[in-house]
């Protein structure tokens, strides 16, 4: 059994999606488990959606509503040339129950409702595919992850039970693999025991691939993309990027943490744990060779890879009455950092100093000078850019930092991270 992800812009319109069902007949007669995100940009839709059902704008939500439909129905009219299909009442159905939902009482908790509703993107794009896979004549059923993924009610990031999901996935998959050959089902989407909808956090659908397989025993998860594999850089902000042809488990993480966006961090680990492969391929280019990702760590310091966050901010706190930085007022400024949601990139001190760097566009300055004023002096710089070098050397080094000016540096025999502003 292989487990194949496709993203939203693998399903992002009907030729995308043609393409889904040309790739799968490459894999003729495999067991194939296929999660599939939502269309295109739908999940970032149905978010506007839910703020609109929450700020009581009928009109927004309505007309977010009939954008969305439209592009279902937009997918669905060139797929399916007659109308005669159940996939049309399937869909008329989902938009039925969102249209009736505005005029239902709000509930207290944003994220249970975000949940709710936000999952219906990747219930469309899946009930979409598989029919369209049954129309093309693939042996295909499709499977709810809503009754096969457990996870506990921490609605927006709910946080996988694994007994209960393997067992779950354990004795419904398997069997059905007996009766088709490929399973289509929703990356992102889980349920709580109570049998609500949950979601496991924005791009959550790779990790929903690295869920499946390992409760299925996969031999190999390929996440299908619209890059030739994993880049050593993004190319948005490097020229000549580099294609990495294998990389073990560790690096694949390290990059993620650092910030790499090719895949979801948490799906590493279940991988890892039972050793299954998982390939980055190109779904423009299905038989090129793409990424693997494995146990070994030969090749990982073969090439340099660049992980970029610009618009940065940097805060430093200093202590007013001049005393040192140590655990405990450490751990005083952890919790107030924690009551603003901070999201630390980078962190340093030295005896007086103690400096974060931030998202720029997830912080309001105002709010951190506020919380802090009592007992620290705060200081910012903003419009930074934070540089981590994998595997770095003297030219790579001095290839970033060409015209800037570094405020803070951070090395070790691995990875490099510079903190720096345009020179002007
Ligand atoms: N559709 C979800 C998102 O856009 C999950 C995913 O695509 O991985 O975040």
């Amino acid at each position: 059994m292989k487990v194949f992800k496709f993203g939203g812009a693998s399903v992002k319109d009907p030729n995308a999606v043609r393409n889904v069902s040309n790739i799968l007949s490459l894999f003729g007669g495999q067991k194939l488990m296929v999660i599939v995100s939502a269309m295109g940009k739908t999940t970032n839709k149905l978010e506007l959606l839910v703020k609109a059902s929450f700020d009581r704008d009928r009109k927004i939500y309505m007309a977010l509503l009939d954008d969305v439909y439209d592009f279902h129905i937009h997918i669905l009219g060139e797929l399916f040339l007659e109308k005669h299909f159940a996939i049309y009442n399937q869909v008329e159905d989902v938009f039925e129950k969102l249209r009736d939902r505005y005029n239902e009482p709000l509930p207290d908790n944003y994220s249970f409702e975000y949940d709710q509703i936000v999952s219906l993107g990747e219930l469309l794009s899946s009930q979409i595919v598989t029919a369209f896979l049954l129309e093309q004549g693939h042996s295909a059923s499709w499977a709810d992850s809503r009754k096969l993924i457990r996870t506990n009610n921490n609605y927006q990031e709910g946080e996988v039970d694994w007994n209960k999901t393997e067992e779950l996935i354990g004795s419904n998959i398997i069997s059905q693999f007996k009766q088709v050959d490929i399973q289509v089902t929703q990356g992102f989407i889980g349920h709580t025991p109570e049998g609500f909808n949950t979601t496991l956090g924005r791009e959550g659908s790779d990790y929903t691939a690295g869920i499946y397989a390992y409760c299925i025993n996969a031999e190999s998860v390929t996440i299908w993309k619209d890059v030739p594999g994993m880049l050593n850089a993004d190319p948005k902000w490097f020229d000549n990027t580099i294609k990495l042809e294998s990389i073990s488990f560790k690096e694949a993480i390290e990059l993620s943490y650092y910030g790499a966006s090719v895949i979801h961090p948490k799906t590493i680990k279940p991988l890892q744990n039972k050793g299954i492969p998982l390939y980055v391929k190109s779904f423009l280019n299905p038989e090129a060779e793409g990424t693997v990702i494995q146990a070994s760590t030969t090749n990982d310091h073969l090439v340099p890879s660049f992980i970029f966050k610009m618009d940065q901010i940097l805060f430093s706190f200093t202590t007013k009455d001049f005393s040192f930085i140590v655990e405990e007022n450490l751990s005083d400024i952890f919790n107030r950092l924690a009551k603003v949601n901070a999201k630390i990139n980078l962190m340093q001190n030295s005896a007086l100093d103690f400096s974060i760097l931030l998202d720029r566009n997830k912080v309001n300055p105002d709010e951190i000078l506020e919380l802090f004023k009592d007992t620290y002096e705060v200081r910012y710089n903003e419009g930074l850019e934070l540089v981590t070098i994998r595997h770095y050397d003297d030219e790579t080094l001095a290839r970033v930092t060409e015209n800037k000016n570094i405020l803070l540096e951070q090395k070790t025999r691995q990875t490099a991270r510079l903190i720096m502003k345009e020179k002007v």
